[in-house]
């Protein structure tokens, strides 16, 4: 192989980073509490809660489990569907998922804590210490994949290769492995830590990881893994945040967002951050997660400022409100049309024009102070791999082309799933995509037959 992995800690970060200023929003259940809460469940026939879970965990079954003391069963039952059911627990908008379909949001009683619930149980059975869940199976013939990037789509695809006794590299260009789980998750929903820990599990199970193996160029290239794999599965992700094109948009006080998260969750708590003034542009899950997080960190101020209508914003309306709660004031209908440095460079503001229909209204602009701009406006999609890769397909936005039942490429060797094929979903839609990929490769290697349905770039559509 081109470029083997480098010598640093797979599974290791700085103590005392600055995302550990930010606690844990629901920290885990003891044992008595799980059982009060999996009591109230009414293990539902036909569980609507089950259909709202892009994973299908068996919800009523693993509740009941939690109920009767069998912790490690209530786990396994998650697993058997999710093998991230950990992080998924953590990182779910539960709201608009699975409690969101609970029974008892028809009768206006508070829904099932499922998400908390599921956390009790792959928390507690995965503990280090712990015995292992799964002795994976010797495979009658073993077949090897290469996953690029380690974010939730390639840890779930590896992870159902490596039960079935098959071999699974995973390359991460970056020094930290977990993708989004790591680098892009809100602190007061999960830590590095508690990623690393669910990639140490995946990596239990026989699967191996290589961090600094970045895929390219510069790296490995993708006709060694064709030659050297059995199949290869892309999960990248997304690529750096988009920019603005403004007037002033250069120079210091303006960052991607999803770059300041990564950044926030990364550093160490010893590096200098005064935050002052933030203003985020943009209405989504990622501009919202900034936000709050900045009121969280002690910023003087935080503004969001959206084009169009509150309503309109793609963020959770419950993430929304929470943020508002928490001190961060919503702009909508305005557009940033500079940015405002003074003679040194240094960030002062952001000008904002009115918008009608999302566009600018000439003549409306207005100045407001701000020492830190976070655009939170989309990311670029990933390219590059297409190029390494005969075969491989973009749409117009992008996105890899896959076909939707078995996630294979227009190259068969090749699979792909998560963000970098439905352009920027959940982490469990990304789940179901590494899983399902996994599957087809299993039952075309089993049976010669892929099961191939139509092409498509957004395959997770039916995974909610
Ligand atoms: Fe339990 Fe609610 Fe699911 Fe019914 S819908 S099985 S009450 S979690």
């Amino acid at each position: 192989m081109g470029q083997e992995a480098t010598s640093r800690p797979l599974f290791g970060v700085a103590a005392g980073r600055l995302e550990s200023a930010l606690p844990d929003d629901k920290p885990l259940y003891t044992d008595a509490e799980a059982r009060a809460e999996a009591d109230r469940c009414l293990y539902c026939v036909d569980a609507p809660c089950v259909k709202a879970c892009p994973t299908s965990i068996d919800i009523p079954t693993f509740i009941k489990k939690i109920a009767s003391g069998n912790v490690r069963g209530s786990a396994r039952t998650i697993f058997d569907q999710n093998m991230l059911g950990y992080s998924c627990a953590r990182v779910c908008p539960v709201e608009v998922l699975c409690a969101g379909a609970c029974v008892y949001q028809e009768w206006h009683g508070p829904a099932i804590a499922i998400g908390r619930l599921q956390r009790y149980a792959t928390e507690t059975a995965t503990r280090v210490g712990q015995p292992a869940l799964f002795h994976p199976k010797t495979a009658k013939v073993q077949r090897s994949v290469a996953l690029i990037g380690s974010g939730p789509a390639s840890l779930a695809c590896a992870a159902s290769l490596a039960l079935e006794g098959h071999r699974a590299v995973i390359l991460e260009k970056r020094a930290v492995v977990g993708g989004l789980n790591s680098t892009g998750i809100a602190p007061y929903k999960l830590h590095v830590e508690d990623a690393l820990h669910e990639a140490a599990w995946v990596a239990a199970l026989g699967v191996e990881i290589r961090v600094g193996a970045g895929v390219g160029p510069a790296g490995i290239r993708g006709a060694t893994l064709l030659s050297e794999y059995d199949a290869v599965f892309i999960g990248v992700g997304l690529g750096a945040d988009s920019r603005l094109n403004i007037p002033g948009e250069d120079g210091a006080g303006v960052v991607g967002a999803t770059a300041w998260i990564e950044a926030m969750k990364l550093a160490a708590s010893g590096e200098p951050r005064s935050l002052g003034r933030v203003v985020i542009v943009g209405g989504g899950n990622t501009a919202i997660d900034m936000a709050r997080e900045c009121a969280r960190l002690g910023a003087a101020e935080v503004t969001m400022v959206y084009r169009r209508e509150l309503g309109d914003m793609s963020g959770y309306e419950h993430e929304r409100e929470a943020a508002q709660l928490e001190g961060v004031r919503l702009i909508p209908r305005s557009v940033p049309v500079a940015f405002r440095r003074d003679p040194d460079g240094k960030l002062t503001g952001l000008s904002l024009a009115r918008t009608d229909g999302g566009h600018p209204v000439a003549g409306t602009e207005q100045d407001i102070p701000c020492d830190l701009v976070g655009l939170a406006i989309g990311q670029a999609k990933v390219r590059e791999i297409a190029d390494e890769l005969p075969g491989v397909t973009l749409d117009a936005r992008g996105c890899v082309l896959v076909d939707a039942a078995t996630y294979q490429t227009g190259n068969p060797k090749v699979y792909a799933g998560g963000d970098c094929v439905n352009g920027g979903k959940e982490v469990v839609n990304a789940v179901a995509a590494g899983r399902d990929a996994a599957h087809a490769m299993l039952r075309l290697w089993d049976t010669g037959t892929p099961n191939r349905g139509p092409r498509t770039s957004a395959a997770e559509a039916s995974h909610g």
